[in-house]
């Protein structure tokens, strides 16, 4: 008899709620169908597929609300993940609607760099691409493949939105005092986010003095010797180790399948308890 496959958590992911391809409930399908015990989904400053995420999830797997906050340190970006909280709260709810209007403020600045490359495409083009509220630099990409200028949305950022691109455009957001300050302020446990892609090698020490309770160490932008590094300084600084795949879309040659981190099963009841037991 073969060992029955060991529950998995996936503790990062996004949907058709912000930039990922599956909808909450796609994705909760492919969760159930790889084992996934935990599923944590975490879209860029929505909320918005928590609710279909929780009906899909009944009763087949733990639904962890989620969800990935762009903050900015001297002007680049750092993203921060919370889990556990009330997605209903009034001023989380407050803040993020100011973070779909500048998102659509700052897409209309990227056409417009566009139409400066001779490219015109409207925000009507880009929001067809986007199913949720919370639109972004994929969407366009999206928006360029379908005018069959790129091939996909790879190239997308490697010919014009990649953070050194001629389209792109930084997103004044919150600091990351201020992110945190509003994620705790709705029970989240508040985690670093992917520390091998902050801009500088020392600055996740540094933002750790924050009172983050967690550290995302298992990442697939990480190499192994990098997870060694953060999960030294998690230990270090008594935050929790987490990890996630980051998942997008099905089949990227870029990331990981949805659940393939290794990340230890505790880390959930970690999580949970660092937000209060809720
Ligand atoms: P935005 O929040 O609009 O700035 O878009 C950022 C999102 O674009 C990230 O969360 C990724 O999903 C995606 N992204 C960033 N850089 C790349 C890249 N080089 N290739 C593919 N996707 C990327
Ligand atoms: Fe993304
Ligand atoms: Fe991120
Ligand atoms: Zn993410």
């Amino acid at each position: 008899m073969t060992e029955p496959a060991k529950p998995r958590i996936e503790l990062h992911c996004h949907t058709t709620a912000s930039d990922g391809t599956l909808s909450p409930a796609e994705l909760v399908e492919r969760a159930v169908s790889r084992n996934i015990r935990y599923l944590a989904v975490t879209d860029h400053d929505t909320v918005g597929g928590l609710e279909e995420a929780r009906e899909a999830a009944a009763g087949r797997l733990e639904l962890i609300p989620g969800i990935e906050v762009s903050c900015y340190h001297q002007h680049r970006e750092v993203h921060v993940l919370g889990y556990f909280f009330e997605p209903r709260d009034d001023r989380l709810t407050e803040f993020l609607e100011a973070m779909q209007t500048a998102r659509r403020h700052r897409m209309e600045q990227m056409l417009e760099k566009l139409r400066g490359l001779g490219v015109e495409l409207t925000l009507e083009d880009v929001m067809a691409q986007a199913e949720g509220e919370s639109v972004g630099r994929p969407h366009l990409a999206d928006a360029l493949v379908a005018r069959e200028l790129v091939v996909d949305r790879q190239h997308a950022f490697e010919a014009y939105l990649g953070n050194r691109g001629p389209v792109y455009v930084p997103r004044r957001t919150v600091t990351v005092p201020e992110g945190l300050e509003l994620l705790k302020s709705c029970g989240a446990a508040v985690v670093l986010a992917h520390p091998g892609l902050l801009f500088s090698r020392a600055l996740a020490a540094e933002l750790l003095e924050l009172p983050f309770d967690g550290l995302e160490v298992w990442h697939p932008a990480h190499q192994k010797k990098d997870q060694k590094r953060f999960l030294r300084l998690a230990r270090s600084r008594a935050k929790i180790p987490t990890g996630g795949s980051d998942f997008h879309e099905p089949g990227s040659s870029s990331r990981p399948e949805l659940g393939s981190m290794r990340v230890p099963l505790e880390t959930v009841e970690a999580l949970r308890t660092a937000a209060g037991g809720t």
